[in-house]
Order: structure tokens, then C-alpha cells, then sequence
């Protein structure tokens, strides 16, 4: 089922974590934005545009997480990109193959897996997606995963944040052969400040859509639960608290393990030799 949040913009949530497929009509058909998880939902969006005939002219992947790599042949064979970074960290996943990368990564079986990470690189120097369509600029970063991108749709007022902004996760950092993941998030949420201004609408990769009101909100509760972390200081985070409406039983482990490497990491940075 499809939602419009903006003019020309729908999205399509998940079962699997509220994930939010994006999609942004064009000229001649749509681009789809981190395409969903479950093979039934990518069919059922893959029949919802067609009815509406709208084929996809255009896919992107926000990351190299195989929860947003994915695709089906029912989309059709549009051209996929990401960042040159993320497309080069998805190949570097699959080189062992598909079936590694679902062994690793708790995958649920009803995940169809035959394309996934099939994506291009867009030149570094690329600040749009290169399609016919309003025009949707590229802010790439290094915080929660390689060559991860958030995009704006400028005409529309609409922020596709990638796995950031979200009112139900926490912010999770990118803690593989990074220097500073923490000065890379918050360098990251800067950049999103920077263009909070122009957004109206705000899509996270998983959880509920935000308004203009909750671009300088969402911005500010993640960047104050990576100042806790940082400071190793118990975060007052609603998403983590005893309030929190989603993930109880998960989310507070992922918190602990961040906590768990980053002091891990700062005795090793300590450690002479
Ligand atoms: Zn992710």
C-alpha cells in the first residue's frame, strides 16, 4: 500500500523493522528509493505502480546494508546506484557470494536475495541522481555505514535520511575500520542540519515520517545520545528508555554493545605500541 507524503512522493512501509521504501515520480516512470524488504512487499509495490503506470526508470540504495540492497525482478531491470563508496563496500560483501552475506547477517528467509547489491557507483563528483525527474541531491556521509547517503528532494521538501533521523532506532554507528565513528556522526548531523531548512517532510529508513517540526528534533536526540555515548554516560533516550514503543527486547543490546566497543576501542587508542 502506498502513501503519499509529499507531492510526487510516496512511500511504502515494511513489516521488517518500519522500513520505508521511497518512491519519487518522474517524468517517464519512478525513481525507488531503498526498495523494501519482504519479496511478497516488493511484488505488491511492483503491482501498485504498474496499476498506477509508473515502472521504475531508477533505483537507489541509501547503504550498503543488505536491508537496503535488495530488489526484485518484478521492479524490473531499471539502473541501480549508491554512492561510489557503497556500491564498492556491497561488492566487497558479496565477493563470497550471496549465501555468505545471508549466513552473517540474519537474514529471514522470505528475503529474495538473487539481486541484491547489484548496484552502480556514482562518481564522487555526482551530486544528483541522474535520472528525469525533480531534482534529488546526493548528501553522502560517513556515519552508520560506508558511503551512506541521505537525499534531498529539494522541489518536494523532502528528506530521505538513509538510517538516521529515526524516532524509533538509535542512532547505530559505524564501529568497522573507522578512525572516529563518533566525530563522523556528528560531522554527519551537521550536514543534515545544514539543509533542515528546506525540509518539510522527513523519511527515515526505518520508523514513523516526521514533519518540518521534527527535522531539528530528530537531529537533536541523535546527536545528543552520540554525545552520551561518547561521554559513556547513560543517554535519557526515549528509544532506549522504558517508554519506548519499539524494539525493547533488541534495541537496548545494540546500545550496550556500541557502549561495549567504542571503551574497547578508547583502551586500545590508549594502549602505547
Ligand atoms: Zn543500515
Amino acid at each position: 500500500m502506498l502513501r503519499q507524503v509529499a507531492e510526487g512522493v510516496l512511500i511504502h512501509q515494511s513489516e521488517f523493522v518500519q522500513s520505508n521504501a521511497v518512491v519519487v515520480q518522474g517524468r517517464a516512470g519512478v525513481l525507488l528509493i531503498d526498495p523494501g524488504v519482504h519479496g511478497r512487499e516488493m511484488a505488491c509495490l511492483a503491482n501498485d505502480l504498474s496499476e498506477l503506470g509508473q515502472p521504475v526508470v531508477t533505483g537507489f540504495s541509501t547503504h550498503p546494508h543488505w536491508d537496503h540492497l535488495l530488489w526484485d525482478d518484478r521492479l524490473g531491470a531499471a539502473p541501480r546506484y549508491g554512492t561510489a563508496r557503497c556500491a564498492a563496500n556491497a561488492r566487497d560483501q558479496l565477493s563470497d557470494g550471496v549465501a555468505q552475506v545471508a549466513q552473517s547477517g540474519g537474514i529471514p528467509e522470505q528475503v529474495p536475495l538473487d539481486l541484491l547489491g547489484l548496484i552502480t557507483g556514482l562518481p564522487a563528483e555526482m551530486a544528483q541522481i541522474p535520472w528525469d525527474g525533480p531534482q534529488v541531491r546526493i548528501i553522502e556521509h560517513q556515519a552508520h555505514a560506508r558511503g551512506h547517503a541521505a537525499l534531498l528532494i529539494g522541489e518536494r521538501g523532502v528528506l530521505v535520511a538513509g538510517d538516521m533521523l529515526s524516532d524509533v532506532l538509535i542512532p547505530m554507528l559505524d564501529l568497522n575500520d573507522t578512525a572516529d565513528p563518533i566525530e563522523d556522526y556528528l560531522a554527519a548531523l551537521r550536514l543534515l542540519e545544514g539543509v533542515a531548512g528546506d525540509v518539510d517532510v522527513l523519511v527515515p529508513g526505518h520508523g514513523s515520517i516526521g514533519g518540518a517540526d521534527q527535522v531539528h528534533a530528530r537531529i537533536d536526540q541523535d546527536r545528543a545520545y552520540v554525545h552520551a555515548l561518547r561521554d559513556a554516560h547513560v543517554p535519557s533516550d526515549p528509544r532506549v528508555g522504558p517508554s519506548a514503543t519499539y524494539g525493547k527486547d533488541w534495541l537496548p543490546g545494540v546500545h550496550a554493545r556500541q557502549l561495549q566497543r567504542l571503551a574497547r576501542r578508547s583502551e586500545r587508542d590508549g594502549t602505547p605500541g
